[in-house]
């Protein structure tokens, strides 16, 4: 991880570097695998992968800033968000507690 200073806080960062670990290769055949019509509009965000309809109600989120880089839960920025995202279960393995959430509770 990576220390920030957002909005005054020291604030620990998973940097792009960290949760990229997916080729681009990979990440554009995931891409053509995922079927919208079929699976919505949300892949994993991190590698693209589909999401199961059946596991994206219980799916973890991942808050990422304008930079690629993901948030620690519990931090609100007023600029430099790109919002929440869903992710498959197996880039949630590699993400800390600390860095994901799940949809309930959040909105
Ligand atoms: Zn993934």
């Amino acid at each position: 991880m990576e220390t920030r200073i957002i909005q005054g806080m020291e604030v620990q960062v998973i940097a792009r570097g960290e949760w990229d670990i997916v080729t681009q290769e990979q990440r554009e055949m995931n891409k053509r695998k995922h079927n919208r019509a079929t699976h919505g509009i949300n892949p994993c965000h991190l590698c693209e992968q589909t999401i199961s309809d059946k596991s994206l109600p219980t799916a973890w989120y991942v808050h990422m800033n304008t930079d690629a880089e993901l948030l620690p839960i519990g931090v609100s920025i007023t600029e430099g968000s790109q919002g929440y995202f869903p992710i498959g279960a197996s880039c949630a393995k590699r993400i800390p507690k600390s860095h994901k959430t799940k949809l309930e509770g959040m909105f």
